[in-house]
């Protein structure tokens, strides 16, 4: 008896692997991890953003400062963007429905919109 329990192993000192440029990135559409890949071809000026998984695609022009994560960051803004337009088209639709007189306006409520 008396054996020395040893909990001592270190986990195994994170080896520091050369991580290449991250070129894989969840889905925005179907929230998979590491299905969408970012190719970039410098060439030709351009990038292609795809996902595996639901074939969602973006095209987008590159420098040859650009990395795959801009274009991550583009194709989610412009996804953002995409979205907000339905809403506020939705949103503009359904406010115009119930067409109010000039209400008095509020402070935050600025709409120079005169289509
Ligand atoms: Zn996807």
């Amino acid at each position: 008896m008396g054996k020395r329990k040893k909990s001592s192993r270190k986990p195994a000192a994170a080896a520091r692997i050369k991580v290449p440029l991250d070129t894989s990135f969840t889905c925005l559409f179907c929230h998979h991890d590491n299905s969408v890949t970012v190719r970039i071809d410098k060439k030709e000026g351009i990038a292609q953003l795809v996902c595996r998984v639901c074939d969602q695609r973006y095209q987008s022009k590159v420098t040859h400062l650009t990395e795959p994560i801009d274009i991550y960051s583009e194709w989610i803004d412009a996804a953002d963007e995409a979205q907000r337009m339905r809403e506020s088209s939705t949103a503009r639709r359904s406010a115009a429905s119930s067409s109010r007189p000039a209400a008095p306006a509020r402070s935050a409520d600025v709409d120079s919109d005169d289509e």
